[in-house]
């Protein structure tokens, strides 16, 4: 767990990503505004990023931070595990 075999970087990081962040990769375009999440139990190294309109949807705190028990986890977040050197590398172009 916390790793995945990406045909690009091979074995990464993994960050689990909303279904519009997912679009988003897909189709290479422009990543919508997002917060990242860790949560509350382990493995704490999973990081979750939840688009805008997911965070205001799924009233998670601002700006994203490790969730609480009382908050939502992973499995009720409805999220894509995805490689996170290919996330890092779309969102770090200018
Ligand atoms: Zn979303
Ligand atoms: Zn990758």
């Amino acid at each position: 767990m916390g790793v995945t075999l990406c045909h690009v970087h091979g074995r990464a990081g993994v960050t689990h990503v909303c279904a519009h962040i997912r679009a988003a990769l897909d189709a290479h375009s422009t990543l919508p505004a997002w917060s990242s999440y860790t949560l509350p139990h382990p493995p704490d190294y999973v990081v979750v990023r939840m688009c805008e309109a997911c965070v205001v949807q799924r009233k998670l705190p601002v700006p994203g931070r490790r969730l609480i028990d009382e908050e939502l986890v992973l499995d009720q977040l409805d999220t894509t595990p995805t490689c996170d050197a290919c996330f890092v590398e779309l969102t770090s172009e200018p």
